[in-house]
């Protein structure tokens, strides 16, 4: 009996324990750089990777702002209504991008879902509970031929059927009474409509307009262009240049659809958005990467990203035969710099497929990329202290190749 007491006793001990431990560190706080850090890359076996690249899902997307690991810690002792938070997010985010109202999505693919249900089922909780099974012939959105890309299954998710238009006289033929949306992918190659053009005909139509800018920050202003164009959805993602995260999006526009598209959205227990819930943090987080973003010097940074790659092409120009120029990617999606390397490959006797393949492989481990003949030294997610690391891996590959 004593000792099942006993027993009794000390399964509390741990939990009362930590209690004693944290209301101990309101006197004295434990300084986190004196604590033994632990490696969580180490104790799972993973390798961490440099990216020389560009923001890739695979990847990880990007690196978090500072402001949004604060964030982050920060509001994750108390709890929170979701409702709220998404109410005062979305306000915040919105009076932030000069639009009627916002929200914080589970990335850019999340919300052409979300955008895409809202238009099909407006505020009926009917709609929304039968999302995607709807009786009657599907809901159509209207896309240009040559928009059709991978993510647009995000839109057809929500039971919804594409139709492909070529031009604008098309566009304007295909709009019938099943036509919810028509999306505009921003960064596709080619179109044969102009943003223009395809905002004149849908809103002749009363059709409401998604545009996908997922990946198209910088410049900062494509955050403000397309709504005060007329689109009445806009995406962008959280984890690529706006550095929140990985896993978080923004989808703002005209109120009556984003009411709509949070209905469709977690915290409601079931739609069809259910499964892309975004946590409390991350909608915190979102927040404060979208304020930070826009907060930043981003003439200073531009500069900052010429300056990483003079420096890294200055050390490997100091290899015979080895040429290196900036260029900037025309965008929209990825419109930054970025270092391309050439050499002479009878003289450095190396392709740069196999100089991918050799930084990928090394210790660190470097993701980079190529064209042609060209080794590509992405900088922009690079920190401050892996731009010497990437510059000497790079030579010394290159230098080992030497004949
Ligand atoms: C990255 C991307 C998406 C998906 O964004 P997530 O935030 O990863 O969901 C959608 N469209 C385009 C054009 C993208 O580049």
């Amino acid at each position: 009996m004593k000792r099942r007491n006993i027993i009794k006793g000390l399964s509390i001990l741990p939990f009362s324990g930590s209690i004693v431990a944290e209301a101990a560190s309101f006197h004295t706080p434990i300084k986190p750089a004196l604590a033994p850090k632990r490696d969580f890359f180490k104790e799972l076996g993973v390798t961490p990777v440099i990216n020389a690249s560009v923001t890739m899902t695979f990847l990880s997307g990007s690196l978090m702002q500072p402001e949004v690991l604060e964030a982050i810690n920060s509001t994750a002792h108390d709890f929170a209504n979701m409702y709220e938070l998404q109410d005062k997010v979305g306000a915040k985010i919105a009076e932030m991008l000069h639009c009627e109202a916002a929200m914080v999505t589970s990335g850019a693919a999340c919300a052409m879902l979300l955008g895409t249900a809202a238009a099909i089922t407006g505020t009926d909780p009917q709609k929304i509970k039968m999302l995607p099974n709807l009786p009657g012939p599907r809901p159509e959105v209207i896309m240009q031929k040559s928009h059709r890309y991978l993510f647009d299954q995000a839109v057809t998710t929500t039971g919804a059927k594409m139709i492909e238009v070529e031009g604008a006289a098309e566009m304007e033929q295909a709009i019938n009474s099943n036509t919810v949306m028509a999306l505009f992918f921003n960064a596709a190659e080619r179109s044969s409509i102009t943003h223009e053009q395809f905002l004149t005909v849908a809103k002749k139509h009363n059709i409401p307009t998604f545009l996908d800018a997922a990946a198209d920050v910088p410049p900062v202003e494509n955050l403000f262009k397309f709504q005060k164009m007329g689109f009445d959805l806009v995406t962008f993602s959280g984890g690529k240049m706006i550095r929140g995260p990985q896993s978080a999006g923004l989808l703002f526009g005209r109120k009556d659809l984003i009411a709509a598209a949070r209905l469709n959205h977690s915290p409601h227990e079931a739609p069809i958005g259910r499964p892309m819930k975004v946590n409390k943090e991350e909608m915190f987080g979102m927040y404060a990467a979208l304020k930070a973003y826009l907060e930043r010097d981003h003439k200073k940074e531009w500069e900052d990203w010429l300056q990483r790659t003079k420096y890294i092409g200055g050390k490997l120009e100091t290899l015979q035969t080895v040429k290196t120029k900036t260029v900037v990617d025309p965008g929209p999606a990825n419109a930054f710099p970025s270092l391309f390397v050439t050499w002479d490959q009878s003289k450095i006797k190396t392709k740069p497929e196999d100089v991918l393949v050799a930084l990928k492989t090394g210790t660190p481990s470097i993701v980079a990329n190529s064209r042609n003949e060209s080794l590509i030294v992405g900088v922009v997610l690079l920190r401050p202290d892996q731009i010497d690391v990437v510059a000497n891996r790079v030579k010394a590959v290159l230098q080992q190749a030497m004949a």
